[in-house]
């Protein structure tokens, strides 16, 4: 990069920075696309003159919302609600709500922006978004959870739409939330319409959805060792989260014949050297779902097993793999240079944006194989959008049919990310780099299609 193209990256940040003030979380998702595509854009004069960057890092619109819900006790709570609809030029809004206290505009921002990206790369139609609340489920019986869930809904609504805008879940909003959002939509609009995805089976539901962002994280960590000529069995994994995507992630490592080493919550990690096998891991999904307990409970299970509390991730376990599956910002630089001293070989992402700026320098300076949760955990919203084309045509797909396509759709960003991402250093691939180039380049020449809009 000459110096000029380098004063041009920094002023573009600071210009982020200073149209987004109190946002950090969107300036570094953005600061970490950006320095990838202002290299590929060298040259491209219509990707400058129609300032696609600088257009895609503008949401299309964030509405904001007063959610009033009266708990058990009769009190009233006020929580705030969003919905970020970052671009839809290649199709309706799509992305996960969240509810969780630590929810702000800024965080939904920049996981708006990470979704675009993201669902480009899967293949299929779909835009960017995601909504969530300042919300809490944890701790409320399931009346409190219902009422909140359909005052939600009750502004929602006029926002979203199979053809416009198509939620689906995340932290804090699983099948229970998804189905009293969808109840109340159904009984405000008096449709029955694909208008939020991991729905229950009952009701147009999708097979595999659940089990979809874990499992395709494992795919593409195959997917990456495999191009290496090596494999995911025999392989010692730690990972973070004790969730939706965490347990799923564990499921099929297990199943592939790597050995899992840890799991965790904000609470702080369990390391288990005998290994978490699928028996422990069904009693961990339990335990976070209908028991909503603590990972703390299951060293009194499992004996052997060791738990570090406050609040203590667990990326100092010696391991082949790390797979960070819980939230933001969970491992940073000093992580990064732990996993690496200890001999990690790959890191596969299913959060979104799980390792800072700093930790993902250390991954990259080090030539460890590191998949961004953008290409990594995109399982999921790709069973979402075959939710969608299910719903549209009226009908359900098979298991092995899903399946089947889940593996495909995770070979093929692969693929995108290794055309875009070879960095003619022998075998080394800059996953992040192939991420987002392979991402943009589908969103932004359909942007250029329909000029300045
Ligand atoms: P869940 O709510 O099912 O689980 C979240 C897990 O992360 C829990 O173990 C939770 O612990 C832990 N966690 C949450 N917040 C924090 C925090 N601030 N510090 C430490 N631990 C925390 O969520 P999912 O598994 O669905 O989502 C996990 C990640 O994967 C998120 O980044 C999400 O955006 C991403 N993702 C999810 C997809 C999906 O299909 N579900 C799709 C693509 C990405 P505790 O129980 O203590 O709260």
């Amino acid at each position: 990069m000459t110096s000029s193209e380098h004063v041009d990256l920094e002023a573009f940040i600071k210009g982020v920075e200073r149209r987004n003030p109190g946002q950090p979380e969107f300036v570094q998702a953005v600061h970490e696309v950006a320095a990838d595509i202002f290299e590929f854009i060298q040259g491209k004069k219509a990707y400058h003159e129609y300032q696609i960057l600088r257009r895609i890092a503008e949401p299309d619109r964030i509405i904001s919302f007063r959610v009033c819900w009266e708990d058990d006790k009769n009190n009233i709570r006020v929580q705030r609600g969003w919905r970020v609809q970052n671009n839809n030029s290649i199709g309706p809004y799509k992305g996960g709500i969240r509810f969780h206290p630590s929810v702000t505009e800024s965080v939904l921002k920049f996981l708006a922006f990470e979704q675009t990206f993201k669902n480009s790369l899967t293949g299929l139609p779909m835009g960017g978004g995601k909504g969530g609340a300042n919300f809490n489920p944890k701790g409320k019986s399931d009346h409190e959870v219902m009422r909140f869930c359909q005052s939600f809904m009750t502004e929602l609504y006029r926002h979203v739409g199979a053809d416009i805008d198509v939620p689906a879940g995340d932290i804090g909003v699983g099948g229970r939330e998804i189905g009293y959002m969808f109840g109340q939509y159904k009984r405000i609009t008096n449709q029955f319409t694909g208008v939020l995805t991991g729905k229950g089976l009952e009701y147009g539901g999708s097979l595999i959805r659940t089990e979809a962002t874990g499992y395709g994280a494992v795919y593409f960590l195959q997917n990456m060792l495999k191009a290496q000529g090596n494999d995911v069995a025999g392989k010692t994994a730690v990972i973070s989260g004790s969730g939706n995507v965490a347990t799923h992630a564990a499921e099929k490592i297990v199943q592939l014949g790597g050995k899992v080493l840890t799991l965790s919550d904000s609470e702080g990690f369990i390391h288990d050297p005998d290994g978490i096998d699928q028996e422990k891991i069904d009693w961990v999904k339990l335990l976070k779902t209908r028991r909503r307990g603590r990972m703390s409970e299951y060293v009194n299970e499992f004996k052997g097993a060791s738990f570090t509390g406050g609040g203590a991730r667990p990326w100092g376990v010696k391991a082949d793999v790390a797979l960070p599956c819980a939230t933001q910002n969970e491992l940073n630089g000093a992580d990064a240079e732990t996993l690496v001293k200890n001999g990690v070989i790959a890191v596969s992402e299913g959060a979104n944006m799980p390792t800072d700026l700093a930790g993902v320098k250390v991954f990259k300076d080090a030539r460890i194989l590191y998949a961004p949760g953008k290409a990594a955990n995109a399982g999921g919203v790709a069973v979402s959008g075959l939710e969608m084309s299910q719903n549209s045509g009226r009908r359900a797909w098979k298991e092995d049919e899903l399946q089947g396509l889940l593996l495909d759709i995770m070979a093929n960003i692969h693929a995108s990310c290794l055309e875009y991402g070879k960095t003619g250093e022998g075998k080394y691939v800059d996953y992040v780099r192939g991420a987002n180039i392979a991402g943009f380049k589908k969103v932004a020449d359909a942007m250029l299609a329909y000029g300045v809009v």
